[in-house]
């Protein structure tokens, strides 16, 4: 029947709903994830039987959502949503609906549902029910709304979103009408909370075709409500080093990176700022400090799609220094430890990622990763391999010497010396000794007068 069978704890759910005279059903995306052979992520099952019904049935149950009819079952210590067949109606504010409904008919339910390839049910032995043509879809890889498109994304926005997703995470295309309704009432998005935006764009970004998302999300306009700065590099010419424009740039970059979700921001906002900073000089196009004021763009942007701090400041951060990594041929030692310490160690491997993708992004040149990085690379190894101080951590004094050496109390000062200290042993890691650094505390703050 289907290459992944139903698994044990799911079939004993559905029989003990059948067996008390229910009617149950597999639903969703786990009938069109086993259509399509692959395996389903969850396993939802609809039934006809009231939440109170399916609580008495069986033991172990969790009222998750009981007013929308979702009662997680636990079977063989499984967790399984079983939902009540259920209408809704009356979205007036473009987002839920007003009422919701329960209802013993499986047709109504799946009428409610948003595209016609999850909008298909599966009897447990394995006969699929299909009342909008989803099989069909599925073999011609369309995304086509289920009703009419145009009233299904006013009642809500987020469908729209959860479209270009499918299409990402599926590779499928959107029939016309449902693209043309989405072009229409993309507006509307801006009624979506802005937590749930960030979900489905970050589920796009970790597909195997986040680049495509991106361009779907611009041509059905949503883009224009979500992150309208990256439409300002369409369009916007590079220069030698470069063969596409920044926004084609950014979507190739966005697809060559690992599916991260801090190395997916980062590829496709690294370019963000570009089109500001541009400046043509005899001719030539340069984007001074774009790495910088893209940071700040991308700080804005995030924080407005309500991504988590440690998610904003990894991605800004590995914005900010996506330039870093360029290796000049005459670097000292000293020179790569102050490379390091401004990166950060745990940052390294990220920004080789991103500067790996943005290569290939130029479309001009070859190769995983250019000479000079796999050169910087060793040198950074080497440099490590030596043991050498990183940070204020690594030096062999700390806080409470510097007061006692410098007879101070704690304030600035100490900061200061201590980062005095660092750079010098950056500079000659041999200064890196207890004795050395105490001289040179008292010599600092004779020199700072304290
Ligand atoms: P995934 O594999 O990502 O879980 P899924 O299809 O199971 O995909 P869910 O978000 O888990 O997606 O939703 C389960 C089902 O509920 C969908 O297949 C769809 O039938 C229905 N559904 C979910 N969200 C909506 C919505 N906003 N509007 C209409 N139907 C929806
Ligand atoms: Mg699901």
């Amino acid at each position: 029947m289907t290459r992944y069978p139903i698994p044990p704890y799911v079939r004993r759910i559905m029989t003990a709903l059948l067996e008390a005279g229910h009617e149950a059903y597999l639903v969703g995306g786990c009938v069109r994830d086993l259509l399509l052979e692959t395996r389903p992520k969850d396993w939802d099952v609809a039934t006809s039987a009231w939440p109170k019904e399916v609580m008495a049935l069986f033991p172990r149950t969790v009222p998750t959502g009981a007013r929308h009819g979702t009662v997680t079952v636990i079977m063989f210590g499984h967790p399984v949503e079983v939902t009540t067949f259920r209408t809704e109606w009356g979205y007036s504010d473009h987002r839920r609906p007003d009422q919701v409904k329960f209802t013993r008919s499986l047709k109504e339910d799946l009428t409610r549902r948003d595209l016609t390839v999850n909008a298909m049910a599966m009897t447990l032995e394995g006969q699929v029910i299909d009342y909008y043509g989803g099989r069909a879809d599925l073999a011609g890889r369309l995304l086509r709304a289920v009703g009419r498109p145009e009233e299904r994304f006013e009642e809500d926005a987020l469908r729209m979103m959860r479209t270009v997703r499918f299409a990402a995470q599926l590779g499928f295309s959107v029939e016309d009408e449902t693209f043309e309704a989405c072009k229409k009432k993309a507006p509307l998005i801006e009624k979506v909370s802005r937590e749930r935006i960030r979900d489905e764009l970050s589920k796009m970004l970790l597909s195997d075709r986040p680049g495509y998302a991106m361009e779907l999300l611009r041509i059905t306009g949503l883009l224009e409500f979500i992150i309208p700065e990256l439409l300002e590099g369409v369009g916007c010419l590079q220069n030698e080093h470069h063969k596409y424009p920044v926004w084609e740039h950014s979507l190739i970059a966005l697809d060559a990176v690992p599916p991260r979700l801090e190395l997916r921001l980062a590829a496709l906002l690294h370019d963000i700022a570009k089109p500001r900073c541009l400046t043509v000089e005899n001719g030539e196009r340069h984007f001074y400090h774009h790495e910088n004021v893209g940071a700040d763009m991308a700080w804005d942007i995030l924080r407005r799609l309500r991504f988590d701090n440690h998610t904003v400041e990894t991605v800004t951060h590995l914005i900010r220094q996506h330039m870093a990594l360029h290796y000049q041929p005459d670097m000292t030692d000293s020179a790569v430890r102050r490379l390091i310490r401004r990166v950060g160690l745990e940052y390294i491997g990220d920004l080789i990622e991103l500067r790996r993708a943005d290569r290939e992004a130029s479309g001009l040149k070859e190769g995983p990763v250019s000479r000079g990085t796999r050169k910087l690379l060793r040198r950074i190894e080497k440099v490590l391999e030596e043991d050498a101080a990183f940070g204020l951590k690594d030096l062999v004094v700390n806080g409470h010497d510097v007061m006692e050496k410098a007879g101070i109390g704690p304030g600035p000062a100490v900061g200061e010396i201590l980062n005095y200290l660092l750079e010098q042993v950056l500079e000659n890691p041999e200064l890196n000794e207890r004795e050395t650094l105490l001289k040179m505390i008292e010599e600092k703050a004779r020199e700072m007068g304290l």
